[in-house]
């Protein structure tokens, strides 16, 4: 099995990249933003919760973000690995998500992060907030909110993952599939 997680801020191209590489490697995909996105359109109570932190820019509660992520992996074990797209974003979430796999005798393989400066991040965002219809990529202040969260709750984890010798950063900047390209070298770099 291969477990990845694809790191970075938000905007960086965790998502794209994520669609990109899932099935040259066979891994389910699972990114705890859609997961809280499709259960808000389902006007769940997890969604209805997961809504009024969303709307701000806020990290959802660990309590409520570890249980979904621990419910949405059981749904798909057994499988080739899994691809983990904006999970975990706190130390406890990483803590929790190593205990979980360890329990299965799994673990995390490789941290992959995305580069991008937050100018150009701040412009995506907004950009995709067009289209997208997220509100919460439609407000500067929203952006600068779950930059703010990333730099408070989520930016330790590069220590904590660096300890594990997990850790690799690759540019995020530029043509779409030169990304996906350095992505991929990583990866088979690792599983060689
Ligand atoms: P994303 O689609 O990854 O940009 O996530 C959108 C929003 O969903 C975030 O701003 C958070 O409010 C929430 N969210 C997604 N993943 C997590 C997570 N691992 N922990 C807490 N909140 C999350």
């Amino acid at each position: 099995m291969l477990n990845i997680i694809i790191f970075g801020k938000p905007g960086s191209g965790k998502g794209t990249q994520a669609s990109l590489i899932k099935d040259k490697y066979d891994l389910i995909h699972i990114s705890t933003g859609d997961v809280f996105r499709k259960n808000t359109s389902l006007g769940t109570d997890l969604g209805k919760e997961a809504k009024k932190f969303m709307s701000k820019g806020e990290l959802v509660p660990d309590k409520i973000t570890i249980g979904m992520l621990e419910a949405e992996i059981k749904s798909f074990h057994p499988c080739n690995g899994f691809i983990f797209d904006g999970f975990p974003r706190t130390i406890l979430q990483a803590e929790s998500l190593d205990k979980l796999l360890t329990n299965n005798n799994l673990s995390v393989d490789l941290v992959v992060a995305l580069e991008v400066d937050n100018k150009t991040l701040v412009e995506r965002l907004i950009n995709r907030g067009k289209t997208s219809g997220r509100t919460d990529d439609q407000s500067e202040e929203k952006i600068n909110k779950r930059l703010e969260e990333y730099e408070n709750k989520t930016k330790p984890l590069i220590n904590f993952y660096k300890n594990q010798e997990k850790f690799i950063s690759i540019n995020g900047f530029g043509d779409l599939n030169e990304v996906t390209n350095r992505l991929i070298s990583i990866i088979d770099s690792t599983i060689s």
